[in-house]
């Protein structure tokens, strides 16, 4: 297990890291990863952990997943007891103006997926139906609905804190859906998936601290899952050549560490389960928010990804939970 923690020795493996978590190692054959995905899948499939909802990414989760599930949350959260964070939990969706602040659609455009609604007519309707009468798209008869699918379970957070946080800061929990348009056929990439964040708002060396301090809980955490863990710098899918540089930045300032694992065996790339995310001054200035010292006020939120941290657990251990290792049914009190 390594830690690439410090700044300086963490900015030359960095680049290969980064690049080797999203593309391919070289002796690593697309179709052999493709192969090991899709074998995962129908496993999870045939098994009835996971069911088809005929769209790429999509899933129903049946009893077993659900029971892995809760037991990694409840599990996550007492990890995290020690910062008595305060809960808060927002729906799938939020208003296009907190999103706009984000700034996201400038990073992850072919990311975000938006909300229309039908706002027309008895005229328009005809016309809806007898373009799905004639086998047309009838989605573009719907009106954009100033909603976003949310994408980060933090975004909601910024706009609520009002303009100052108190001395120390505050720290969250923030439980909930994800949206993102990656439709793909690796039963780790899903669109609709949760993630459970603990995220700090306070000075540039408290949020520091924040992400600093809990990386080696989650890793011991995930660890206890009997799961094969590397933290690695990485760096977020920011989009179109703009976004290579951003990435490159992010990678060279260590701001994000993933916690990946092996999912597809150690001849391929490892899958991040988990992040830690230092955002420095991104959402104080966007939202003007300071600190009780005046300054602008920064902020970290740490990630569990928790249906990709349940698919690691049946990958590793297999469809049925019963006959898990022991200590692992005992780090998640199933
Ligand atoms: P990746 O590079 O693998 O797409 P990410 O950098 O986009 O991950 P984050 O934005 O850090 O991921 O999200 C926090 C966590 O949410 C990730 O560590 C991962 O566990 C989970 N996650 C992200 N995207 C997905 C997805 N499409 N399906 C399932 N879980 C996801
Ligand atoms: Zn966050
Ligand atoms: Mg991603």
């Amino acid at each position: 297990m390594t830690i690439h923690l410090d700044h300086d020795t963490a900015a030359p493996a960095a680049s290969e890291t980064a690049v080797g978590t999203t593309a391919a190692p070289v002796e690593d054959s697309a179709d052999a990863l493709g192969a090991a995905r899709a074998e995962l899948r129908d496993r999870l499939l045939a098994d009835g952990v996971l069911l088809d909802l005929g769209s790429p990414g999509l899933y129903g989760r049946t009893g077993v997943f659900e029971r892995v599930y809760s037991a990694v949350d409840a599990a996550a959260v007492r990890s995290q007891a020690d910062l008595d964070a305060e809960v808060l939990r927002f729906p799938p969706v939020e208003p296009l103006a907190s999103f706009e602040r984000t700034d996201y659609i400038a990073s992850f455009p072919d990311l975000a997926a938006s909300i229309s609604g039908f706002t027309g007519d008895d005229r328009t309707h005809r016309a809806l139906l007898a373009a799905r009468e004639r086998g047309e798209r009838w989605e573009g008869f719907l009106e954009p609905a100033d909603l976003m699918l949310t994408p980060a379970v933090c975004h909601p957070v910024y706009g609520l804190v009002g303009d100052t946080v108190p001395e120390g800061g505050r720290s969250f929990d923030i439980l909930g859906d994800s949206f993102r348009r990656e439709p793909s056929l690796d039963p780790m990439r899903l669109q609709a998936f949760h993630m459970h964040e603990f995220v700090h708002i306070g000075t540039p060396a408290s949020a520091k601290a924040h992400r600093d301090d809990r990386i080696p809980v989650m890793h011991a955490l995930l660890e206890s899952f009997g799961l094969e863990i590397d933290v690695v710098p990485a760096n977020d899918p920011f989009f179109g050549r703009v976004g290579q540089m951003l990435a490159r930045n992010q990678v060279e300032q260590a701001l994000k560490f993933e916690f990946v694992t092996p999912v597809y065996g150690p001849g391929h790339d490892a899958t991040a389960i988990s992040s830690a995310n230092l955002h420095e001054d991104h959402f104080g200035t966007a939202f003007g928010i300071r600190s009780a010292d005046g300054g602008v006020a920064h902020s970290a939120c740490i990630a569990f990804g928790l249906e990709r941290i349940t698919i690691a657990l049946f990958a590793a251990h297999g469809t049925d939970p019963d006959e898990w290792p022991a200590a692992v049914r005992s780090a998640l009190a199933l």
